[in-house]
């Protein structure tokens, strides 16, 4: 069995990376895996439902101190401080799933992204971006519950991200949700395929060419 394809899916706030990655999810729920990440973030009120994020599904909320703890015991993929807070992949999920051919998404920020790619250079980078920069803030000012300040900072913050958008293997316009969340999966599925991730494949046809004889 082919081991999975580590995938990190970044992008603007407001490009709609939470919506993508719930439909790839629930379209091909036997082919994906969703790294829950950890932070020391307060947990976020989702102001539709009128509940607060929950422990375990969308993070693992841990205090500064046993994040630091869990740094030096080496148990973080990546990690990276964003807004102030910080926010890391944990080893052993991620490793399990990609183990088992589940392709694993990890839904991070650029800096852990590079990381990533540093630390595993067949890992898959896309970043998700909406098709121009008023459609960003268009959406982000659409949300009624974000301030003028937060705008302001996560459209800096966009600025700011762009300047590593081309240190991405792919750029992915998120124009019609379904149209997108299909690209996406075809990227991972192409990914499968490279000579990177296709050692065994290539060693086992070496071995067998060089049991036939020419001379
Ligand atoms: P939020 O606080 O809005 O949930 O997330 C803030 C940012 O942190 C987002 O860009 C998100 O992709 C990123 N993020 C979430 N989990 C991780 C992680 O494990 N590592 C890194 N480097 N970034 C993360």
């Amino acid at each position: 069995m082919k081991r999975g394809v580590l995938t990190v899916l970044s992008g603007f706030s407001g490009s709609g990376k939470g919506t993508i990655i719930k439909n790839l999810l629930s379209v091909y729920p036997d082919r994906y895996a969703l790294s829950v990440s950890a932070t020391t973030r307060q947990k976020r009120l989702n102001e539709k439902t009128g509940v607060f994020e929950t422990d375990g599904v969308d993070y693992f909320f841990l205090t500064k101190e046993e994040f630091e703890k869990r740094i030096a015991e080496d148990r973080f993929i990546e990690y990276a401080t964003y807004n102030e807070n910080y926010y890391g992949t944990p080893k052993d999920y991620v490793f399990e799933c990609l183990d088992k051919g589940l392709d694993v998404i990890l839904e991070i920020e650029v800096q852990g992204a590079l990381q990533i790619k540093e630390k595993f250079p067949d890992a898959l980078l896309i970043f998700l971006t909406p098709p121009d920069a008023e459609t960003l803030y268009k959406r982000l000012t659409g949300r009624q519950t974000e301030t003028e300040e937060v705008v302001r900072r996560r459209m800096k913050t966009a600025i700011f991200e762009s300047t590593l958008m081309n240190r991405y293997d792919y750029v992915l316009v998120n124009d019609t949700i379904d149209e997108c969340t299909e690209k996406l999966h075809q990227m991972v599925t192409l990914a499968h395929d490279r000579a990177v991730c296709s050692t065994g494949l290539i060693d086992e046809i070496k071995q067998q060419l060089n049991t036939f004889s020419f001379d």
